[in-house]
């Protein structure tokens, strides 16, 4: 039996164009004291071209800057669009790393298959990270638990009105610094639990981070601020725990178990599993499965499920303190279970910044 060989992706010739208007130090230390998320931008961005004719082509390091695009460009229309997030990490000798990228690069590539774009090679997502830190590693923050935080987006570009897979699509990466999520202290959240609205169903796009998952989630997640919770939480349409707006969930049992959704229509989250192994590692058992709310509520009730938390690139890992729903509402946190979800917390965040021992082979030098 001969096995075709994979493609092989030509070496690519990286041009970079300096941003001459970069910020002045002054003007950048003053946005990295205090950054907040999401607000500002480093002074590159990287983007790669793609073509079903050419394949992967002139990927470029320029100044960050708008894109010009075709108004009928695809994703304008039709929303064929997927995106990543992860991080880069100031570790105290000035080196900068990231956090398991292969597994964003993984997911961007099963995101984009799902929605019928193309898959970024591996080598090139990595190449993208280490080409942009190489011009803005004065952006890497340095102060307690900030991050420069990364941006991978890929969207079909082709001008054409027809409802068909684009023949031409973009990547991009940009960059954000972060600040501290809880500069106070980790603050436990409250969850609103939306019934009227789901988040995915049987065969759609749930798996997928694609942009289209996060514009359904906003009229719900506008609802959960109503409510005076910060996070939604969704279920499936068998009443199924799934997951919340933009973080995965764990339930704590009072012997230490950890229990989390298994479900093919939510994001599988690199935080999640990193933390179910660094909590397996400590001897507790992991039981991903599916959940229905009724055995959250009765497991509550009866004492046996003592708290949970929600996990993502973002916040790490954060307590629920609240679980809010139209006729019912359970306040899960035990003691114990806060003390294992920031004890996991501590122990991932010491692994991203250098200070634990990465015995998982984690990080990744940029
Ligand atoms: N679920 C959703 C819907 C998300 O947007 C995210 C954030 N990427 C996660 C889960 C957590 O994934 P990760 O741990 O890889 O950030």
């Amino acid at each position: 039996m001969t096995i075709p060989l994979p493609l092989a992706t030509p070496d690519l010739i990286w041009q970079v164009t300096r941003n001459e208007h970069a910020k002045p130090a002054e003007e950048r230390e003053a946005i990295l004291a205090d950054p907040g998320f999401g607000n500002h931008f480093t002074d590159h961005m990287v983007d790669l071209c793609w073509s079903e004719r050419g394949g992967w082509h002139r990927p470029r390091v320029s100044p960050y800057g708008p894109i010009q695009l075709d108004p009928a460009a695809a994703v304008l229309h039709y929303a064929q669009e997927v995106f990543e997030g992860l991080k880069a990490y100031r570790h105290a000798d000035g080196g900068i790393w990231t956090f398991r990228p292969y597994e964003n690069a993984a997911r961007m590539q099963r995101s984009a298959h799902r929605m019928a774009l193309p898959e970024l090679p591996v080598e090139h997502f990595i190449e993208s990270l280490k080409q942009l830190i190489a011009v803005d590693a004065d952006w890497v923050p340095t102060a307690a638990e900030t991050s420069l935080y990364l941006r991978p987006f890929m969207f079909a570009k082709e001008a054409f009105l027809g409802v068909r897979p684009a023949k031409k699509a973009a990547y991009y990466l940009i960059a954000s610094p972060a600040g501290a999520y809880f500069p106070g202290g980790v603050q436990p959240v409250n969850i609103w639990l939306s019934t009227e609205y789901a988040r995915a169903g049987k065969g759609g796009t749930g798996a997928a981070k694609a942009g289209g998952n996060y514009a359904s989630s906003l009229l719900p997640q506008a609802e959960a601020y109503e409510k005076g919770c910060e996070q939604v939480l969704f279920l499936n349409e068998d009443g199924y725990l799934e997951e919340l707006g933009g973080m995965n969930i764990v339930l704590v049992k009072a012997d230490g178990t950890l229990l989390t959704p298994d479900s093919p229509s939510i994001l599988e989250g690199v935080t999640r599993e990193s933390i179910l192994q660094l909590a397996a590692d400590r001897g507790h058992a992991v039981e991903q499965r599916r959940i229905t709310m009724q055995e959250w509520r009765e497991g509550a009730e009866s004492g046996e499920i003592v708290g949970a938390f929600a996990c993502g690139t973002a916040a790490v890992v954060v307590p629920i303190g609240r679980l809010l729903a139209e006729d019912f509402e359970i306040r899960p946190v035990g003691e114990e279970s806060e003390r294992l979800a920031l004890s996991l917390r501590d122990e991932l965040t010491g692994i991203q910044y250098g200070r634990i021992e990465d015995r998982h082979g984690w990080m990744m030098r940029l």
